[in-house]
């Protein structure tokens, strides 16, 4: 009885903490990331560009962070540095991750797939080809920050790994933002992950909005929706919690 009101107690104390930082995000004018947005309304708005490695990446590790910018206004791009045809499935995963970054709030102009670099579980890219061809997208998109994995690619999966590598290889002097890694039972904890988050300067918590938009977004995946990605979509941190460190880079 005792444990089971101590678990209740602990479970109301996050869903205060929890609130209290959605309230202290949603009250923040500028962007957390600070990125600077043009100062005249007749020009665009600033581009970010984010470096993923296959087809469902965006919503299965950065959707906190797309649904945020978006909403701040950013004009968000998407890299996909491959097609994703591990399984040959190539062709229809490309259709499923413009439709996924639709419902991001990212449109197929801003959603660039390249099939340069094959879907492998076990092969690294090479470092300079992928710094070769983020820099080229950076000056089409005319970026101001690039976000992507860090150096664990929060699966240890090598693709991801590659993506983080290149991207701090990169000739262009914009910052770059690597996707926190945490260790798996952290990555299960769904928003009780965010107590040890707290402390990140770059910390980004969805609501049910959010996490709504994040969730139909991985829904039309549909060659991905094994059921242990469904379970993914009920647990993971990532699908709530988005945590970065900044690379400055001159
Ligand atoms: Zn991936």
């Amino acid at each position: 009885m005792l444990f089971l009101l101590l678990i209740g107690l602990f479970v109301a104390l996050v869903a205060t903490f929890y609130a209290r930082k959605l309230e202290e995000l949603d009250s923040r004018n500028r962007d957390i990331f600070d990125i600077k947005q043009a100062s005249d309304s007749n020009q665009e708005p600033s581009s970010v560009l984010f470096v993923t490695s296959h087809p469902d990446d965006e919503c299965m590790f950065f959707g906190p962070t797309l649904n945020y910018l978006v909403k701040k206004n950013l004009t968000v791009h998407i890299l996909c540095l491959s097609t994703g045809n591990y399984y040959g499935l190539g062709e229809t995963r490309r259709v499923e991750l413009l439709n996924s970054c639709l419902k991001l709030g990212i449109t197929p102009s801003q959603v660039h797939q390249l099939d340069q670099f094959p879907d492998n579980l076990k092969d690294f890219w090479a470092e300079k080809e992928v710094a070769k061809t983020i820099d080229k997208f950076v000056n089409l998109t005319k970026a101001k920050a690039i976000f992507t994995f860090d150096e664990r690619g929060v699966s240890c999966h090598p693709n991801h790994i590659s993506a983080c590598k290149g991207a701090l290889a990169i000739k262009s002097s914009i910052p770059v933002f690597k996707l926190t890694t945490v260790n798996t039972i952290r990555k299960y904890i769904q928003i009780l992950d965010i107590l040890p988050s707290s402390t990140n300067a770059y910390l980004i918590v969805s609501g049910s909005r959010g996490y709504r938009s994040t969730y139909n977004a991985m829904l039309c995946h549909k060659s991905q929706l094994a059921w242990f990605r469904r379970l993914y979509m009920i647990f993971s941190r990532y699908m709530f919690i988005n945590t970065w460190t900044k690379v400055e880079r001159s």
